[in-house]
C-alpha cells in the first residue's frame, strides 16, 4: 500500500490549490479526482474580479475573457455600468483545475484521475482510504497521515457514514456554453449581464458571461427557499436559460457546445466541520462559497491556503493546532457571509418584482461602477451605507421642515 503525508479528495479549485501548496512545501501528496479528465464536469461560470489572478498566481492561458462593464437587467428596465479598464475575468474552469493539477505534478506531487473516494478507516497514526476506479469495481487502498475533503457540496469524506450534517440551504444552477453569431457576441464580449426580477430569473439570478471568440456562457441559478412571490411557477433554471437565449439574445440559431449545472449546499452561520479525526475540509465542503452571489472559486482557494498553514505546521513539527483554521476562517468571513445570507434571502425569496426594480434603480442613480463591483465582489459597503445615511438624514430634515410650515 502506498503511503502519503496527505491525500486530497476532489480536484476542484479547493483540492487543486491544497495539493499545489503542500507539494510546493515538499510534502508527499496525492490528489484524487473522480472524473477521468479535469476538462469534464466543467460546470462553473467562473466569473470573478482581477484580484484572484495575482492572489493565486494564475496564468493567462486559463482566462476565457476579460470584462469591464456590468448590466443589471430587471423585468422592466436595463441598468448599465461602464468602465474604461478591465475589471475582471471569466475563467475556463476546466483549465483552472488542470493548471492546479499540473502545478502539483511540477512540485513532485501525484495526481490520480478516474478514481472516486469510497470509504476511510481511521487508525492511531494513519488513515486508510479505499478508492474505486470509475465505471468498474477495481479498488485501490492508500494510507495517509491526513485526508482533505475537497469534494465540494457533497462533503463526501467528512460525512461518509450517516452522520448528522448541519442544516443547509440548497441552490442549483444550469448553464449553456454556446457559440453565437459574431454580431451578437460583439455586444456581450466585454461585460457581465446579471438578470434580477421575476421575468428573467427565478428565486435567484441569471447571467450572460463572455468567453473566447463568439462563445458565451448563459445560465440561471436559484435558491430552494420558500417564496410567497414566486411559488406558482413552472419555470426552471433550464427554461429560463433557454428563454434568455431566445428572447433576450434573440438567437434563433446557435451551437450548443456544452450544457452543465451544479448545486450549492450552504450551512448558514458557517456551521460546517472544518476538521475532525484526521480529516480537513476545504472549499464548498465548508461553505466557503458566498451565499449571495454564489461566487466560490476565490474563497475555495483562500480556504485551501488557510488550511494548508495548519497542515504544513503539523507535518513539519507535529503540532496539532487544527482548530486555528476554523477560528481564523470564521473571524475573516462570518460577518460578511451573514450579511450576504440576509440580503440573498430578501432579494431572491421575499422581494416583489417592483421592490427589486426600485432597489436596482436606486443603486444605478447613486453609485459608480467601482462601488457596484466593491459591493458585489468585495463586500465593501462603506460608500453605500454613507449614501443611505445621507438619504435618510435628508428625508428627516425635509419632513421636519414641512411640519414647521
Ligand atoms: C452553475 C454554477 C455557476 C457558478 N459560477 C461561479 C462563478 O461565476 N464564479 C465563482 O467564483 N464561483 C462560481 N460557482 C461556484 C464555484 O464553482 C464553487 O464554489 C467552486 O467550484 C468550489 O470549489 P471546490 O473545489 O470546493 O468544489 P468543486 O469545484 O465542486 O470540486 C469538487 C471536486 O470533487 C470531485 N469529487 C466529488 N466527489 C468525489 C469523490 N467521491 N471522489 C473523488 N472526487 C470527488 C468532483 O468531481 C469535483 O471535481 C458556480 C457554481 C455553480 C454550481
Amino acid at each position: 500500500m502506498k503511503k502519503y503525508d496527505v491525500v486530497i479528495i476532489g480536484g476542484g479549485p479547493a483540492g487543486g490549490q491544497t495539493a499545489r501548496n503542500l507539494a510546493k512545501k515538499g510534502h508527499n501528496v496525492l490528489l484524487v479526482e473522480r472524473f477521468n479528465s479535469f476538462m469534464d464536469n466543467n460546470f462553473s461560470s467562473a466569473g470573478m474580479t482581477l484580484e484572484p489572478l495575482k492572489e493565486f498566481d494564475l496564468p493567462e492561458h486559463i482566462i476565457g475573457a476579460y470584462w469591464s462593464d456590468i448590466t443589471l437587467q430587471c423585468t422592466k428596465k436595463s441598468y448599465y455600468w461602464a468602465s474604461d479598464t478591465k475589471q475582471g475575468v471569466v475563467l475556463d474552469y476546466g483549465k483552472l483545475k488542470q493548471f492546479l493539477a499540473d502545478e502539483t505534478l511540477k512540485f513532485n506531487g501525484e495526481v490520480l484521475t478516474g478514481y472516486k473516494y469510497i470509504s476511510k478507516k481511521v487508525g492511531d497514526n494513519e488513515v486508510v482510504l479505499t478508492l474505486q476506479k470509475n465505471k468498474g469495481s477495481e479498488t485501490l487502498q492508500v494510507a495517509t497521515k491526513l485526508v482533505v475533503d475537497a469534494t465540494g457540496p457533497i462533503r463526501k469524506v467528512m460525512y461518509d457514514t450517516k452522520e448528522k450534517q448541519p442544516k443547509m440551504d440548497l441552490g442549483s444552477g444550469t448553464e449553456y456554453l454556446i457559440e453565437v453569431a459574431p454580431e451578437i457576441y460583439k455586444q456581450y464580449k466585454d461585460r457581465l449581464v446579471f438578470f434580477l426580477g421575476h421575468k428573467w430569473a427565478i428565486k435567484g439570478y441569471s447571467w450572460i458571461f463572455p468567453m473566447e471568440q463568439n462563445i458565451l456562457k448563459v445560465g440561471a441559478g436559484k435558491v430552494h427557499l420558500k417564496s410567497k412571490e414566486q411559488e406558482n411557477t413552472d419555470k426552471t433554471t433550464k427554461k429560463i436559460t433557454e428563454q434568455i437565449i431566445k428572447e433576450y439574445l434573440k438567437c434563433d440559431t446557435y451551437k450548443l457546445i456544452d450544457a452543465h449545472g451544479g448545486i450549492i449546499r450552504y450551512a448558514n452561520g458557517l456551521k460546517d466541520k472544518f476538521y475532525e479525526n484526521k480529516v480537513f475540509a476545504v472549499g464548498d465542503a465548508v461553505s466557503a462559497i458566498n451565499p449571495r452571489g454564489g461566487e466560490g472559486i476565490r474563497y475555495a482557494m483562500q480556504s485551501a491556503d488557510l488550511a494548508c498553514v495548519s497542515i504544513d505546521e503539523f507535518l513539519r513539527t507535529g503540532k496539532t493546532n487544527f482548530d486555528n483554521y476554523r477560528k481564523k476562517w470564521r473571524r475573516r468571513k462570518l460577518f460578511k457571509w451573514r450579511l450576504s445570507e440576509i440580503s440573498s434571502q430578501r432579494m431572491y425569496s421575499k422581494y416583489s418584482d417592483e421592490q427589486i426594480e426600485n432597489r436596482v434603480q436606486f443603486f444605478h442613480e447613486n453609485f459608480s461602477t467601482q462601488v457596484l463591483i466593491d459591493s458585489l465582489f468585495n463586500f465593501k459597503y462603506n460608500q453605500i451605507l454613507s449614501r443611505i445615511y445621507q438619504f435618510i438624514v435628508l428625508k428627516v430634515k425635509y419632513k421636519f421642515k414641512k411640519e414647521q410650515f
